[in-house]
């Protein structure tokens, strides 16, 4: 339970809705920030304006996947009203207050080191990042249903990187019927690869190893799908680039090829909010349960 533990959270998409929903049945004191257009009620939440009054009395802030822009806007959906998260109001949390977001930006990262205040990157965790890579792959298989004339099942299907998204999305496609290869650069990647039962190959061939493929998912968040192998790659295919953006494809050079490429970020949010929301919710909870645990660190 989280009961005496103040939980501010501040602006985000319908992933907040599942958070909401959990620290309100953990007992935690919730006060949102940027909700006024919420349509929706929680019991026992307070609505506040931004202010360092607010603020000092703050365990948690809570942030959306990415915390705040590079100038410390943080988005809201759900908020008319522009939210920024400026210095003098990340000031008035108290000292033993935590930061919580997905990713931050180096605004979020700098005003946290300049008043010590620790701010934890959930994205950085391996079990969000395995957890959420089930409606990515969801999510790009939508996409390239969509996108395509054919079935996955019998199709030839490429994943670059064989990290936590690569693993699943690969899964995913033989679970299909789809003849899957994976591109990979370790030997224990190529070997596992190969006793899953999908067919391996070492990035460095990945020019001679697309000329056969119906659809290309890269996950490598670098300049892998350049364009000389661009040019190797049949027309029919499709390109559904996973890499954070600006993604591992030259997409310049595949729309002048006549080959459809699309940069897919923030799937879990677009496809499966609530099972993304859910996802944020649970492992939030258990970490500010572990983090908050001896009450004396609260002052
Ligand atoms: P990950 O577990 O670190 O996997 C990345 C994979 O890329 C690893 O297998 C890594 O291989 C490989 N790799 C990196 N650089 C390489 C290179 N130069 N040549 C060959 N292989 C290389 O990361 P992840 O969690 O799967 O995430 C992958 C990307 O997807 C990230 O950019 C992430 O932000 C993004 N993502 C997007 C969505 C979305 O909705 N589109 C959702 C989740 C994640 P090694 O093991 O050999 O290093």
């Amino acid at each position: 339970m989280l009961t005496g533990i103040s939980v501010a959270i501040m602006g985000g998409d319908a992933r907040q809705l599942e958070v909401i929903q959990k620290f309100t049945e953990l007992d935690a004191t919730v006060t949102l920030l940027g909700f006024d257009n919420l349509g929706r009620q929680f019991n026992g939440v307070t609505h506040a304006k931004l202010d360092s009054a607010v603020f000092q009395h703050v365990d948690v802030l809570i942030l959306p996947v990415v915390g705040t822009d590079d100038a410390g806007h943080v988005e809201s959906i759900f908020s008319s009203e522009e939210l920024v998260l400026t210095d003098e109001l990340f000031s008035s949390l108290p000292k033993h207050a935590k930061v919580y977001t997905g990713m931050a930006k180096s605004y979020l990262k700098q005003i946290g080191k300049a008043h010590g205040i620790e701010v934890v990157e959930l994205l950085e965790r391996d079990d969000i990042a395995i957890y959420n890579s089930i409606p990515t792959a969801e999510g790009a298989l939508m996409m390239a249903i969509q996108n395509t004339d054919i079935t996955i099942h019998g199709s030839v299907c490429m994943v670059l990187g064989f990290g936590r998204t690569g693993f699943t999305m690969a899964k995913t496609l033989q679970g299909l019927g789809a003849t899957v290869k994976v591109g990979v650069r370790k030997p224990e990647h190529f070997a596992r690869a190969w006793e899953m039962g999908f067919q391996p190959f070492y990035t460095k061939d990945l020019y001679s190893e697309v000329s056969n493929i119906d659809l290309l998912f890269n996950t490598i968040p670098t300049m892998i799908v350049t364009a000389q192998v661009i040019t190797n790659i049949p027309h029919r295919a499709l390109i559904i680039d996973l890499a954070s953006k600006p993604g591992g494809t030259d997409f310049r050079f595949a729309e002048k090829r006549g080959i459809k490429a699309m940069l897919a970020p923030g799937l879990p949010g677009i496809v499966a909010p609530k099972t993304a929301g859910r996802i944020m919710a649970n492992t939030l909870s258990q970490l500010i349960e572990e983090d908050f645990k001896d009450r004396s660190d609260v002052e």
